[in-house]
């Protein structure tokens, strides 16, 4: 052992190199978070007021929940989800929040709760996409789900919730597009009908849609690639796509749920092409778009979904709902009440002052302490820099005597109170 003292270290000039966010992902922060913060209390406060309770889910499941959930021929599926291993386990993060919402509705009994059970998510979801405007490799999505009831009500009020937020948050340029799917067995007869029909054409079609043609011929009209589209849009294929294939049953439902939304003066656009990117829809699907957005139009979709809780292994069970991005809906949100700060305490008596402050606080002002330690004419233009609507100067000789001096930013009149007139003005 030598006890000779260690070598002073000299620290190496140059700096460590910094790491950047993983591509497709964003720091949200500064103003942002205050504008997503007050659309999700938004959400909350509309959904609670009409019976929805949250769920959160875990944010990676079982990879074949996604398979059985979202299906196997879907982009999400084949192409986008973030899959690895650990042990024996194939996990993958959650591309969308339906699936995780139905395998906990099933794994945890509330199949046997009075119907209709009504629940919302918000959360990260990850699709390795191209990132691009509106397109991101995590994004958020706030979503709803109305589980037990199959009737064109629960349609209307799903639909509803969505667009009465949209309202109230001021959305630009909206538009509902709408369509009848029908159950899995009229499907059927439709996707050979659409086979036959784009038949002539296939060699036309991008190669995405060519295996769709095979796995899922449904998914070809979900292509965004023009040259795809222009065969959907060719006359033949068109005039098909416009004849409603759907059982008469179905075409009932949709039909109430239109009435609905006529009485409700819910505008919206009935679009034969809309057949949604996942597997497990029927009946009534739905997307709502601004024009606002570009390329990406979609903030948000959704529809019924009646066979999905049964092929997640629960009994059968109705459900209707909607996700909506969060990205897309706050790159349309303009102007939003600001919270402003209402009393910065300007002190070195720093027990006494986070009195004050606790006292405030619990009756919602927004209250900051300075706790810098520098003299107070620097605090005060600390507290003129946040905006302050009023500063409260707590020095020693006001802690000594009970008192403190209240100074209004704007007009900058000042005056001393005792500190129990001043907590007695607050609350009457
Ligand atoms: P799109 O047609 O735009 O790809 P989608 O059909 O894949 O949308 P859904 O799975 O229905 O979208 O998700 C609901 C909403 O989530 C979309 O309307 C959109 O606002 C948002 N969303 C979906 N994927 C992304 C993404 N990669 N980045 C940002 N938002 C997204
Ligand atoms: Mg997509």
């Amino acid at each position: 052992m030598s006890n000779s003292s260690p070598q002073p270290q000299t620290r190496p000039k140059t700096r460590k190199e910094t790491l950047q966010r993983p591509k497709g992902t964003q720091d949200i922060f500064g103003a942002d978070i205050e504008r997503w913060e007050y659309v999700e209390s938004l959400c909350r406060l509309q959904f609670q007021n009409s019976g929805y309770q949250e769920i959160r889910t875990p944010a990676f499941e079982a990879t074949e929940l996604f398979e059985r959930g979202v299906g196997e021929a879907t982009d999400i599926v084949n192409k986008e989800m973030y899959t690895f291993e650990k042990g024996e386990r194939r996990l993958s993060l959650r591309p969308e929040g339906t699936a995780g919402v139905v395998r906990a509705f099933v794994e945890q009994g509330m199949s046997r709760w009075p119907k209709p059970v009504k629940l919302y998510y918000m959360g990260p979801m990850f699709r390795y996409e191209r990132p691009q405007a509106g397109r991101q490799r995590q994004f958020h999505q706030v979503g709803l789900e109305l589980f037990g009831l199959d009737t064109p009500a629960a349609d209307a009020e799903v639909i509803l919730m969505a667009m009465r937020l949209f309202e109230k948050l001021g959305l630009p340029n909206l538009s509902l597009e709408i369509n009848n799917i029908g159950t899995t067995e009229c499907r059927e007869n439709f996707k050979a009908g659409l086979r036959t029909v784009v038949q002539p054409y296939l060699a036309e079609l991008c190669e995405d849609c060519q295996t769709r043609y095979n796995t899922n011929p449904l998914r070809m009209l979900d292509c965004k690639k023009e040259t795809c589209k222009a065969v959907y849009a060719r006359p033949d294929v068109k005039s098909f796509l416009e004849t409603d294939f759907t059982s008469p049953e179905s075409q009932a439902h949709f039909a109430e749920v239109i009435r609905s939304l006529e009485a409700l003066k819910i505008p919206y656009r009935r679009n034969s092409y809309l057949v949604r990117g996942l597997d497990y829809y029927t009946k009534t699907v739905f997307e709502i778009t601004s024009t606002n957005l570009g390329a990406q139009n979609a903030v948000c979709g959704g529809g019924r979904y009646n066979r999905l809780v049964e092929d997640l292994g629960g009994p059968e069970t109705p459900a209707v709902g909607w996700a909506l991005g969060m990205e897309r809906l706050m790159s349309l949100v303009g102007e939003l009440p600001k919270r402003e700060l209402d009393y910065y305490i300007v002190t070195d008596q720093h027990p006494v002052a986070f009195e004050l402050a606790e006292r405030l606080r619990g009756q919602d002002y927004k209250t900051e302490v300075d706790l810098s330690g520098k003299g107070f004419g620097k605090q005060l233009e600390r507290a003129a820099k946040l905006g302050a609507r009023q500063t409260l100067i707590i020095g020693e000789a006001e802690a000594q005597k009970g008192e403190l001096q209240l100074k209004h930013m704007q007009s900058g009149e000042q005056k001393t109170l005792l500190l129990q007139d001043f907590l007695s003005t607050l609350s009457s």
